[in-house]
């Protein structure tokens, strides 16, 4: 299913199989008019390349001199009209010494140089967002970050970048975001950085920089089914159980899976089996390529670009399957309804569990819980710190509700063999931002509590080698067994399960 890439063919056909399985157990449809789907109106947003740049009557390029920055959350802005436009060189991105009023920067084109990283040398990552909010009322930002742009860094900043349609629309005000070359830069002003202070006004620049937004290739769609509950009184209320039916696609370049594998193996045993681990020395590195020879010897290279997520998230997706089945089949009919949905667009910054939670297909306030599960098939001692058969990570289980976090407890200590549980991922702060980072946080978000299942990080993930012969099938079946056991408990409670928490601003920043 050529990696099941949101908005393509691929997607597609790996929601049409889960929707058929669906039918097969005799879900009832929850999608748009009577489907199994619920259509996400992605499109992909990109820089018009008829757009025109020209600096005191010298053009700059699109994707040579500049490129156009991504939104980052609606910091920037979708477009750039100017004629006669004065620049005004702003010092360095992140100094605040050099801070400009924002009245000297109103409608013009404010100019950085790059910001300093930690090791005191100009860095491309960029920092300062609070400096750049600062400047919300000019007509673009550009910040000049090297002497040239690398071509992979061009091609990957000009990527057209998946959005819901007519999320951007409120940025319309907002100035846009440059990328430039330094020689841009001097160009744009008239004069190197190092003539300049904070404040010199530059050139005057003509501009038409547009983003388009394209529809996707193929459609995008949740799968959204249910399966209805025995009690009138509550059959209208819902506990959800949800995966991610997406993943990342096709790689640019194909490598050889054994090769990959056995440097993805070492390099994460070299990392301590952990995420925040150090990255291995060039001296580590060069030691892996001694196992590349013993590896050719045993067979060729099998080349691979495509990423399968059998782990990312096809373990979810199918243990929902799974669950559904259990429900079907099983003597016990739960009291209220349970709601099933495999949500697409999440490795694109969950994508289609916003717009589900958005545009719900049952009434929102109905769905009393909801179960996440994304990556549940690993888990193993070499995988992760602490891994084993007990091992299941938990996140968010106790950020709404005190009552759901003792629920999961509770009907753990009755299954055949019960997890350990990993909370250290849910810690506030957690540098890998775990509760803010899949499907479940776009329910919380509206006061829905939320339990986040995951058997964690590992060597393979986001590579081609996350693939079905690397899953641990026993202890994913139990994963699903729990989370079976936990649904079953929510929807038969004589109570919704009560939020006892503050509940966040759903339209705010995600914080762990
Ligand atoms: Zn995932």
């Amino acid at each position: 299913m050529l990696g099941r890439e949101a908005g393509t063919l691929g997607n597609v056909k790996g929601t049409n199989y889960i929707a058929a399985e669906a039918a097969k157990l005799g879900l009832r449809p929850a999608g748009d008019s009577g489907t199994f789907f619920q259509t996400v109106p992605l499109v992909l947003h990109r820089p018009d390349p008829a757009s025109k740049l020209i600096a005191n009557g010298t053009p700059l390029i699109l994707g040579r001199d500049y490129v156009v920055l991504p939104s980052f959350g609606g910091l920037f802005g979708a477009s750039f009209e100017a004629s006669g436009t004065p620049v005004i060189y702003a010092g360095r991105l992140g100094d605040s010494a050099e801070n400009l009023s924002p009245d000297l920067t109103a409608g013009k084109i404010v100019v950085f140089d790059a910001p300093l990283g930690p090791d005191g040398r100009p860095s491309g990552q960029l920092r300062g967002r609070a400096a750049l909010a600062r400047y919300s009322n000019a007509a673009a930002i550009a910040i000049a970050v090297l002497d040239y742009l690398p071509p992979a860094m061009g091609r990957r900043l000009s990527q057209p970048q998946t959005e819901v349609a007519g999320t951007d629309a409120p940025a319309a005000s907002r100035p846009l975001g440059l990328l430039i070359t330094r020689r841009a830069a001097t160009q744009m002003l008239g004069a190197p950085f190092n003539s300049l202070q904070a404040g010199s006004l530059g050139q005057t620049i003509s501009a038409s920089v547009r983003m388009l937004d394209t529809p996707t290739l193929a459609p995008a769609r949740n799968v959204v089914a249910i399966y209805p509950g025995s009690d009138p009184a509550v059959a209208g209320e819902y506990v959800a159980i949800g995966a991610h039916n997406d993943h990342l696609g096709i790689d640019d370049h194909a490598s050889d899976h054994d090769s990959a594998r056995a440097a993805l193996i070492e390099r994460w045993r070299m990392r301590g089996l952990d995420p925040e681990g150090p990255m291995p020395t060039p001296a580590q590195i060069a030691a892996m390529h001694i196992d590349v020879d013993s590896l050719h010897h045993i067979h060729q290279a099998r080349r691979d670009s495509i990423f399968n997520g059998a782990d990312d998230d096809g373990s979810g997706s199918v243990s929902a399957l799974e669950i559904a089945q259990q429900f079907v089949r099983a003597p016990d009919h739960p009291r209220r309804s349970i709601l099933f949905v495999w949500h697409t667009g999440e490795e694109k910054g969950l994508l289609g569990s916003q717009y589900f939670t958005d545009h719900p297909t049952v009434s929102r306030d109905s769905i009393v819980a909801q179960l996440n599960m994304d990556m549940v098939g690993r888990g193993d001692s070499a995988d992760i710190k602490g891994g084993g058969p007990r091992y299941l990570e938990l996140v968010g289980s106790r950020r709404l509700s005190t009552e759901l976090g003792d629920l999961v407890e509770a009907v753990n200590k009755t299954e055949p063999m019960p997890f350990v549980f990993d909370y250290q991922f849910d810690a506030n702060g957690h540098p890998e931002n775990i509760y803010c980072r899949s499907d479940h946080y776009e329910y919380a978000r509206y006061g829905i509590p939320i339990v986040f299942f995951t058997t964690g990080l590992h060597e393979d993930y986001h590579q081609i080698t996350d693939e079905p012969q690397y899953i641990d099938y026993d202890h994913m079946a139990r994963v699903d067994r729990l989370v079976y056991d936990i649904a079953l408990k929510l929807a038969d409670l004589d109570h919704r399960v009560v939020v006892d928490k503050p509940t966040p601003d759903p339209h705010g920043q995600c914080r762990q």
